[in-house]
């Protein structure tokens, strides 16, 4: 049963990676950065809304790179 709607990734380089793809092939989404998940405990994309509340942005994601 899951435990979020988002759908989860295991690690956060693969979270960027799919990131950094759906930013070049569908930027209308808003997602821009990653941020682990306390309840599935995998990483899940996030939108500019989101990251507002956090540090996980694309600032962020450079050190992953
Ligand atoms: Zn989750």
């Amino acid at each position: 049963m899951p435990a979020c709607q988002k759908r989860p990734y295991p690690t956060p380089a693969i979270a960027a990676r799919v990131l950094r793809r759906i930013r070049s092939e569908h930027p209308a989404r808003g997602e821009v950065g990653i941020h682990p998940c306390q309840t599935c405990h995998a990483w899940h994309l996030t939108s500019a809304q989101a990251a507002a509340r956090n540090r996980w942005t694309a600032t962020a994601l450079a050190k992953l790179a």
